[in-house]
């Protein structure tokens, strides 16, 4: 006989809870985040971290060998880090590596949308861009 009487007791009070969410927002509603990118936007930013890598490749390159110099000679890398090479650009395009006149290195890509950057010299020159 209690427990009758116990089941709708518990019921009517979960049935308000739905309307608690017009004040503030449960919790776990956090406002959605930037949209992911996708299309060109997407296998852009997936070259630009190959890039990147390229470039964490030429830099473990300089100190493997202690040469004090960075290589042009993306194949080498390629070489040298084996199954850990990751320099694939998801839209084909081939990567190059040029140093620059202060001594640092630029990896670029063949396709010219993934070359551009906010720092406006082209590729990925670390660390910053
Ligand atoms: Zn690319």
């Amino acid at each position: 006989m209690t427990r009758r009487l116990l089941l709708p007791a518990l019921l009517i009070p979960l049935a308000f809870i739905p309307a608690l969410g017009h004040g503030a927002p449960p919790k776990h509603q956090v406002k959605h985040p930037a949209k992911p990118a996708s299309g060109p936007a997407r296998t852009r930013a997936a070259c630009r971290k190959i890039m990147q890598s390229i470039a964490l490749t030429n830099q473990a390159h300089m100190i493997r060998t202690g040469s004090h110099d960075y290589t042009t000679d993306v194949k080498a890398l390629e070489e040298e880090a084996g199954e850990k090479f990751v320099g694939k650009c998801p839209s084909g395009g081939k990567y190059t590596i040029t140093i620059n006149s202060d001594s640092t290195f630029t990896v670029h890509c063949s396709i010219k949308e993934h070359e551009s950057n906010p720092h406006g010299r082209g590729g990925y020159t670390p660390p910053a861009n």
